[in-house]
């Protein structure tokens, strides 16, 4: 009898113990993240965030079920700066990544993202993610610079821009517009071997999206970290021949239900593998929609400007947060920006930020859980190096406007023009007579920003 009991007891002891081993393998490990990044979509280019013919279904129903943020910026309203805060959670003119001479990295560049940075990538590998990079990089095609030298393990994609390495199609604008895969000679590469020259852009939104998935099915037992910087929607615009004259929108509208699908498989994926529970999914664009290119380019709905300016429609992007598990849904109007996620993400990847440099990202784990306010009141808009507008709270000043694009020149404004962007976000009502204390707090938060800017080398200049 006593040798029964103490058997049963026993028998007790090891199926708590296997059970409580079983708890820990599934919350064995922090949340794995994955960011979306478009090129060039603007505010207005998906269903949620008010398309009237786009069909973005996948979008929809992620911001249904997540967050979706309606005042998120970016760091720079052109590719490489934009891609440079987001990475490294401070703003360009920290790195050097932005310039006045030229707005982005050229296939002629020899600068890139400099290696005493630290990459979103580089912090969570320390700290046991596998990392992958697919998609456009834009922050240096050197070895040096690659994505493999900036904590990821893994690249696939093209180093830079679609639209450069032109040979072909007459001058820049007619090739853009009448594209054919072999007028821009732009490499593929695998890690850092060029594996396809001209890639074939007409399946490249597909590729990426295989190798995501692939990524996330031979990772599912650790954790993880993807950064899915889709190539599309910049011109020249592609896409796979499922997707060709379907959208009402044309060819722009093509490419956008395209990369829908592309985030479907993604979630669909998640759930097969199970992971849907404890894997962050953000969405959002590295910059607004190219107005130049008319209707190949994207719409920033009712916001002003677009790709390449400081109003809101160069800066603001449509961004979704989606994670079931950990994410509370929600429609959000509190501020974010691309270079709040490194500090959210360690933060919950349990990997403490290094203090020995500026940071410019808040952690707004508070306002995902919904348990809290977002750290964040202040955005400036930078324009190469120069802060052309700052937004404090519902209010914005422009102290420098000038037209994204061309010959046009800066116009300084003194007293700076200044729209309340909670009531008019389209950046159509000078209030600035009826708030000179608003423009006294601008200037003094302006002020004591610029006293934490040091020079460093101007890596787009090399
Ligand atoms: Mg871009």
């Amino acid at each position: 009898m006593k040798n029964r009991i103490k058997y049963s007891v026993l028998i007790f002891v090891i199926s708590i113990y296997v059970q409580s081993l079983a708890v820990e393998k599934s919350n064995s490990h922090a949340p794995n993240f994955i960011i979306i990044f478009a090129d060039d979509m603007g505010y207005g280019d998906i269903g949620v965030f008010g398309h009237p013919t786009i069909k973005t279904p996948s979008l929809d129903r992620l911001a249904f079920e997540g967050q979706k943020w309606t005042n998120f910026y970016v760091a720079a309203s052109v590719c490489t700066p934009s891609r440079a805060g987001l990475l490294t959670g401070r703003l360009p003119i920290r790195s050097g990544m932005c310039s006045e001479k030229r707005r982005v990295l050229f296939p002629d560049s020899n600068g890139g993202l400099p290696e005493k940075e630290i990459t979103m990538a580089t912090a969570l590998k320390e700290a046991g993610y596998a990392t992958a990079c697919i998609g456009k990089w834009h922050l240096g095609h050197h070895p040096q610079y690659l994505p493999t030298s900036h904590g990821f393990d893994y690249y696939f994609g093209i180093p830079y821009s679609n639209d450069m390495d032109r040979v072909g199609g007459g001058n820049y604008w007619e090739a853009c517009s009448n594209p054919e895969i072999d007028y821009f000679n732009v490499p593929l590469m695998r890690n850092n071997e060029i594996v396809e020259r001209p890639v074939n852009q007409i399946t490249i939104t597909k590729r990426y999206t295989e190798e995501a998935v692939k990524f996330i099915h031979q990772n599912k037992e650790k954790p993880f970290f993807i950064y899915l910087a889709h190539s599309m929607p910049h011109v020249p615009l592609f896409r796979s021949e499922e997707f060709e004259n379907k959208s009402l929108r044309g060819i722009y509208g093509d490419v956008i239900e395209e990369l829908d699908w592309s985030v479907g498989e993604l979630i669909k994926t998640l759930k097969v593998t199970g992971l849907e529970k404890n894997t962050i999914v953000v969405f959002t664009s590295d910059n607004g929609p190219w107005l130049e290119f008319k209707t190949d380019g994207g719409s920033a709905g009712l916001l002003s400007g677009g790709k390449g300016g400081t109003y809101e429609g160069g800066m603001r992007e449509p961004t979704i947060f989606w994670c079931p598990e950990i994410i509370k849904p929600g429609v959000i109007a509190e501020l974010g920006t691309t270079m709040d996620l490194l500090p959210t993400f360690l933060k919950l990847a349990n990997v403490s930020l290094p203090s020995d440099r500026v940071y410019d990202g808040f952690n707004i784990y508070p306002v995902l859980s919904g348990k809290g306010e977002s750290p964040r009141d202040v955005v400036f808009y930078y324009r190469g190096t120069e802060v052309y507008a700052v937004r404090k709270g519902e209010f914005k000043a422009h102290f420098i406007t000038q037209a994204e694009y061309g010959s046009d020149v800066k116009r300084f404004h003194d007293p700076p023009l200044l729209f309340n962007l909670n009531i008019d976000p389209s950046e159509k009502f000078n209030v600035a007579n009826n708030h000179p204390e608003v423009i006294d707090a601008i200037n003094q938060t302006l002020e004591q920003h610029l006293k934490t800017i040091i020079p460093v080398e101007n890596q787009l200049e090399k």
